[in-house]
């Protein structure tokens, strides 16, 4: 079976009239949570209708397709899967009949054992027709003895380990939920008299919803016609919330886990400067996830910030091109130099991350041929060792170049002059509430029996 490893966005729009089109504008303002499917499922009370795509929201829909999904509850999914058949059985939400109704689901994260749970389900006569873990959700949900929805989420939930950040939808109800450890983001915002639920808050900035705040970890706030908002707590909160969604996969104008991307990622530019200050002619960040962190590390050296490569928007993902040498070809295609800025000058070039090594080994080649003179690679995150289990997209352990080369070593693989990484204490000290991160993907702890 094919390894699944999604980052995606949910939203949830309750109680406002043709709400598909809000859960629209959500999916997209977070189109860089997954570009490969993206779904909406909209109830009018009495019926649940679902649209699934393949590619970018805004080839997916048209107005009259938006027109016509009628209710005034909806959600909807934009999925990013890395290897595998790109199926439109893995697009979400995953829609089902059962005892008590209709019901849809959509989840961001990822159930590490899930194969477990699969099993024991597909021993009891289950059938299964997708690879998504999220499936078993539905099945754990639909066998349920309990005698509502909200029970029968509750009891699944009881029954499953990992990252989620889960919307249901029944006919008349929207339940949103955030595991214990609230590894992936989810918050709550107002709307015309109605309520939105996104990963994100860049997706209520674009449908002029009003941020209300984060689903704590452990809970699932329940929506319910000519009702408040119902919140339960079904288990114990232990924070560890994903801290690479601030490094490199949160978008830099989202409030995220009660601080600012942007604000966030400056900093972390600043502490690598201030870590290991070097001299240099100017500081250039690899576009565009890094420009934050360059803008960081250049206001606190006084080196002058210069947008030395430029990114051609038009290449599509190099992170999960299939083999290493089509991931060379795409990065060369994607990122191109401005060979009179950087000839004959000493750079610091800025990354948020280095996962192969494949992009940062490319660039500095591609600066030494243009004509810089030193090229000094800054990563403002700490050596990635360890393989995600919780959602986001790394690869097997033996392809992480940290996990078996030292930073001299990979140093010497990208030809740099120098390199450093962030440290671990300096990445803590960035966001507020440090103790409440998961850095399993730079020290090893996971928190799920293995
Ligand atoms: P690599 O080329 O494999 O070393 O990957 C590092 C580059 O990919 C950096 O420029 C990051 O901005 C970007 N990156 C890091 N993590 C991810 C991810 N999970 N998905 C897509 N791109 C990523």
């Amino acid at each position: 079976m094919r390894e699944l490893r999604e980052k995606c966005a949910v939203v949830g729009v309750f109680g406002v009239k043709n709400a598909a089109k809000y859960a629209y504008l959500g999916l997209y303002a977070m189109q860089h949570r997954g570009q490969e499917a993206t779904g909406i499922s909209v109830s009018n009370g009495e019926r649940i209708a679902t649209i699934k795509k393949h590619g970018l929201v805004s080839m997916a829909y048209d107005d009259r397709m938006l027109e016509r999904a009628q209710g005034s509850i909806a959600i909807g999914h934009n999925r990013y899967s890395t290897a595998g058949e790109h199926t439109m059985m893995d697009a979400q939400p995953i829609f089902a009949r059962y005892a008590l109704g209709e019901m849809a689901i959509a989840h961001n994260g990822n159930f590490p054992t899930y194969m477990k749970i699969r099993k024991k389900l597909i021993d009891k006569g289950a059938i299964f027709s997708s690879s998504m873990d999220t499936e078993n959700l539905i099945h754990l949900v639909a066998q349920s003895n309990k005698t509502s929805l909200r029970l029968r989420i509750l009891d699944a939930l009881g029954q499953v380990e990992g990252a989620y950040s889960l919307l249901f939808l029944s006919q008349k109800e929207l339940f949103a939920a955030r595991d214990p450890h609230g590894f992936r983001p989810l918050s709550i915002a107002k709307v015309d008299g109605g309520y939105m639920v996104a990963s994100e808050t860049c997706a209520f900035d674009l449908a002029e919803a009003e941020f209300v705040r984060d689903i704590e970890p452990g809970e699932m706030v329940v929506f319910q016609e000519g009702r408040e908002p119902e919140s339960i707590h079904f288990a114990k909160s232990i924070p560890k919330q994903c801290i690479f969604e601030h490094i490199y996969f949160a978008r830099p104008d989202s409030f995220l886990f009660g601080e600012s991307v942007y604000e966030v990622r400056k900093e972390l530019g600043r502490l690598l400067w201030e870590e290991d200050p070097i001299k240099a002619d100017m500081v250039i960040p690899v576009p565009d996830s890094s420009i934050p962190h360059a803008i960081g590390y250049s206001q606190a050296s006084g080196l002058p910030f210069e947008l030395g490569i430029i990114r051609n928007h038009y290449v599509g993902r190099t992170f999960i091109e299939p083999t290493q040498r089509i991931r060379d070809l795409k990065v060369k295609r994607k990122l191109s130099p401005i060979r009179s800025l950087i000839d004959g000058k000493r750079l610091v070039i800025v990354d948020d991350s280095i996962v192969r090594g494949t992009t940062s080994k490319k660039i500095v080649s591609l600066l030494k041929r243009y004509g810089a003179k030193e090229v000094h690679m800054r990563i403002a995150s700490p050596a990635i060792g360890f393989p995600c289990y919780y959602g986001i997209d790394t690869p097997h352990q033996n392809e992480l170049i940290s996990h078996s080369k030292s930073t001299e070593e990979i140093r010497d693989y990208l030809a740099a002059d120098s390199l450093c990484f962030l440290s671990v204490a300096a990445l803590k000290k960035a966001v507020h509430s440090h103790g409440d991160y998961c850095l399993s993907c730079f020290d090893g702890r996971y928190f799920h029996k293995r």
